[in-house]
């Protein structure tokens, strides 16, 4: 352990336990599961299962809370003006969102009026998003708002004070990766401000976090002598 390393933490919720679900051979069964899914009642108000976009081999993986309307119009996560704000926070810090990172949400349908997914929702769309992470095997998982906070690591409220913190997973399918929340670009979008302090500049630092974290992983081991 090195002295950014932060103590493991215990995950609040038993991932994998409390819905069985099927279970994909792959990513591409994954999408053909999830686009026929009706384990919620988000199903019946969607245009598109909105499944994932970028790169299946990034060692990134970015969670949202669930699909805003143009997602649920093209089918793609964070493709609004959140999305687009995404991406020019992850490329100020060298982060190409769709090379660089997978990016996916805890609940894959629209909630109606952009309204928060409810804990059923997220519990009923979970198994989906731990085959995701087991299928994608990322190194570092960033939670984006306060529903990814609560769908992965079970925790409810507090994104703005454990935004920037890092946690290491202890249970799959979480165990061993690297997870930060951060603040959801929606957020940030209704505080654009930039001033030192302001959540944008928090978010940014936060990032550059993330890329030192992604560097510090794909460093080449020392040999032991
Ligand atoms: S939100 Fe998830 S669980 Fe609900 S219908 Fe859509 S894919 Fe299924």
């Amino acid at each position: 352990m090195t002295a950014m390393d932060p103590p493991s933490l215990p995950l609040q919720l038993p991932l994998g336990e409390a819905s069985p679900g099927p279970i994909a051979a792959d990513l591409g069964q994954l999408g053909d599961d999830c686009r026929r899914c009706r384990r919620c009642g988000l199903a019946d108000g969607r245009t598109h299962v909105v499944v994932s976009r970028g790169n299946p081999a990034a060692r990134l993986m970015v969670i949202g809370e669930g699909p805003g309307a143009q997602e649920d119009a093209t089918g793609q996560p964070f493709v609004g003006r959140a999305g687009q704000l995404l991406d020019q926070m992850l490329a100020s810090v060298a982060i190409d969102s769709n090379r660089d990172a997978y990016i996916c949400n805890v609940v894959k349908c629209r909630p109606p009026g952009n309204r928060k997914p409810t804990a059923l929702e997220i519990e009923a769309c979970r198994p989906w998003l731990e085959q995701q992470i087991r299928l994608v095997d990322p190194a570092v998982i960033l939670l984006a708002g306060a529903s990814a906070l609560e769908g992965v690591l079970g925790i409810k409220g507090g994104i703005t004070r454990l935004r920037g913190q890092w946690r290491r997973g202890e249970r799959e399918p979480l165990a061993g990766r690297w997870l930060m929340p951060i603040l959801h670009p929606s957020y940030l979008l209704r505080n654009p401000s930039r001033q030192q302090g302001s959540p944008k500049w928090l978010t940014w630092h936060d990032l550059q976090d993330v890329r030192r974290r992604l560097d510090q992983l794909e460093e080449p081991r020392q040999p032991v002598s």
